[in-house]
């Protein structure tokens, strides 16, 4: 076989499948190219106030939306100082690689972190959840802070029952959840779950470049907002409601609006329902293929709990001994595929295959076929046909 140096220049497109950033459809990229306004003119004044109510749509409220000029860890960051005092406690559910980022940042912040323990490949207990708030008595924590979907691993957690332990416990903690990469993937619903604080961004099931993120806040974090002394400028939610556009203590960065109003276009078009279809259906094609890879000791599935399988980005155990930058490395250099990395201290033992955005049955299937050819080149113990159970199982879906 013809080697293809990674020096050459590689034809035909990327074959990107990475869990974030993501695919930008190319109307979204003719859309962010558009000449600058200015975001105080009438025109774009209307777009940006469509683009608020669009995305309200998407994150399935009716309350407060604050955007930020930062990738996701700006509007973590938000979530943190405007609802929290230093020495605060918030209870962090434990799920990888991100509630650990979440936890160290909140640590940096002076706020106390409590963690629920969790088994990263089956998510948390939620008893354990309960438990824990049913022992603050006091009502010492402030904050729970929950990740849907933790990118590192794979595992989605379900929001609903989350909020019921808080409800059964009659604990009045904020529920704040991180949905970066879950927001526009699989489902998510911020009042009907009862969720106070939500954070999203802009690089994964939105299509669009990194660097905006957002944070939807419920009327409740709202008053809690008044009473925290945590300091803040750029972040703060009450200098950001002085401001006509009701965010951005800075100019505005117009460029992602134009970019969101027409990946709102996008989604608005297929219908969220059929989004998220589309999400499972790629998912469960990508879990057939793992699946049947595992044969002969072969690679596995991260998760091992199938009611938390994760819709948009599925993480691959290597076999021991077996190094995944290896075939991360083979299907980058020799066949032009971008796979996720495993983050953290799953560095080197996973590989993760991100299956969400904007992304079709060809383009997953080209994958999963290259990731087959690579695990046949690197010598990595399988068995074949994953690509066969892949595309029977789209054949009939
Ligand atoms: N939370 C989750 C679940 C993520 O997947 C990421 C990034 O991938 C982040 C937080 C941090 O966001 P960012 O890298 O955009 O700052």
């Amino acid at each position: 076989m013809t080697k293809t140096p990674a020096t050459k220049p590689a034809r035909g497109r990327l074959f990107f499948a990475n869990p974030g950033p993501t695919n930008i459809p190319d109307s979204v990229l003719r859309a962010v190219s558009q000449p600058t306004v200015d975001f105080m003119s009438p025109g774009f004044l209307t777009l940006y106030d469509s683009c608020v109510e669009g995305l309200k749509r998407v994150l399935k409220t009716k309350q407060h939306l604050f955007f930020y000029t930062a990738s996701g860890h700006g509007a973590w960051e938000a979530s943190l100082v405007n609802v929290l005092s230093p020495g605060d406690t918030l209870l962090v559910v434990e799920s990888g690689y991100f509630s650990m980022g979440w936890t160290e940042m909140a640590e940096a912040l002076g706020v106390k972190v409590q963690t629920v323990a969790a088994d990263w490949r089956r998510g948390v207990d939620v008893a354990a959840v309960e438990a824990a708030l049913a022992a603050d008595t006091g009502h010492v924590i402030k904050a729970i802070g929950v990740v849907q979907n933790e990118t590192a691993t794979g595992v989605a957690l379900p929001i609903p029952p989350i909020r019921a332990a808080l409800d059964a416990t009659g604990h009045p903690a904020l529920l704040m959840v991180d949905t970066i990469s879950s927001l526009g993937s699989f489902d998510f619903r911020m009042d009907e779950w009862g969720v106070d604080v939500v954070v999203g961004g802009s690089q994964k099931g939105l299509m669009l470049p990194t660097g905006m993120s957002f944070t939807g806040v419920s009327d409740k974090a709202m008053a809690a907002h008044k009473l925290s002394t945590m300091p803040k400028h750029y972040l703060n939610w009450t200098a950001m409601l002085g401001r006509r556009h009701k965010s951005f203590i800075g100019t505005v960065p117009i460029s992602f609006f134009y970019g969101l109003a027409e990946s709102l276009r996008l989604i608005e078009e297929e219908g969220l329902d059929e989004v998220f279809a589309r999400h499972h259906r790629l998912a469960e094609a990508t879990r057939r293929a793992v699946k049947a890879w595992a044969g002969n000791n072969g690679p596995q599935l991260f998760c091992l709990d199938p009611a938390r399988y994760s819709d948009s980005v599925t993480a691959i155990l290597m076999p021991e001994g077996f190094n995944a930058e290896a075939i991360r490395k083979i299907c980058h250099e020799r066949f032009n595929v971008s796979l996720g990395g495993g983050l953290g201290l799953l560095g080197g033992k996973v590989f993760r295959i991100g299956h969400l955005g904007d992304l079709n049955e060809p383009m997953i299937l080209g994958t999963l076929a290259v990731v087959e050819m690579a695990l046949a080149i690197a010598g990595v113990p399988h068995a074949k046909g994953g690509v066969d159970a892949a595309m029977e199982y789209l054949a009939a879906a």
